[in-house]
């Protein structure tokens, strides 16, 4: 059997809710070869996974999942095999991070302008990675200004909306950038989720090496597609699960590709820098 390896996997250091160690045990009980650790906007998985991989004799590729703005959509730049310790990679995480504390901060400072009882201790309280707004709309919940988070977005957070405040936008093409001069692969997430091969020609100017072609939300023809696309631009069809933990909607290993992909993305990360 062919050795397989699942590419796109969050851990508990982003929205996962199992830890980088309990998820390389599960990928070695499922009998994959590797994984990488993709967490949102950070890497701070990485270290336990690595180590956890180590002790259990499973390949893990450093990884991350890094969310972009472009024209109103949000699109998801992953990288691989970079130097998870890159200063400029690190600020960038932390520059995003920050920025979503600080929209978070004014849609709070702007409900209390309204009169509406929400603190920002409240709603930080709520959040394990990326501040947003669902974290807002939650603490509206709780507080009985609105019975729904839906109804939180219709009447308070949705664009057009009172409190809404947008996103401080970062461009997928530093995404791309940032990983690159960190000697990283970067590689375009699940495209077939909201068509973002519509910015292939920016991203490919900007260094974009591959794009992420078996993923359980494609459908085969959309996998066709992209893997016919890769080949055009020689980019790496990557691919993985999306796994989030046992209990979301796709099981550890539902997308995987073959080694053969893993030497490819460690051979562009050699000359990646450069
Ligand atoms: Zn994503
Ligand atoms: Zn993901």
């Amino acid at each position: 059997m062919a050795a397989k390896y699942d590419l796109h996997v969050h851990t508990t250091a982003s929205d996962g809710s199992e830890t980088p160690a309990q998820v390389v045990a599960r990928a070695k009980s499922l009998g994959l070869a590797g994984i990488a650790i993709t967490d949102h906007d950070t890497v701070a998985g990485l270290d336990e996974g690595l180590a956890a991989a180590q002790r259990e004799r499973l390949a893990v590729l450093p990884g991350v999942e890094i969310s972009t703005e472009a024209e109103d959509r949000e699109i998801h730049i992953l990288g691989y095999l970079f130097d998870p310790n890159h200063p400029n990679l690190l600020a960038t995480l932390q520059w995003l991070k920050e920025k979503r504390l600080e929209r978070v901060a004014e849609m709070v400072r702007r409900l209390r302008h309204l009169g509406l009882p929400v603190t920002l201790e409240q709603v930080v309280a709520r959040v394990r990675v990326a501040a947003g707004r669902p974290h807002v709309a939650q603490a509206l919940v709780e507080a009985g200004v609105v019975s729904s988070i839906e109804e939180a977005f219709q009447c308070f957070l949705g664009r057009g909306r009172p409190a809404y405040v947008p996103r401080a936008s970062f461009a997928p093409t530093e995404a791309v950038k940032a990983i690159r001069q960190a000697g990283g692969v970067p590689v375009l997430a699940h495209p077939g989720l909201n068509q973002a091969e519509k910015f292939l020609p920016e991203l490919l100017a900007a260094g974009l090496l591959g794009i992420e072609v078996e993923y359980p939300e494609h459908s085969p023809e959309q996998r066709a597609y992209y893997r016919k696309l890769a080949a055009s631009f020689n980019l790496i069809a990557t691919g993985g699960s999306d796994y989030h933990g046992p209990h979301y909607r796709h099981p550890l290993g539902t997308a995987v590709v073959t080694e053969e992909v893993v030497r490819a993305l460690e051979r562009a990360a050699r000359w990646s820098q450069s």
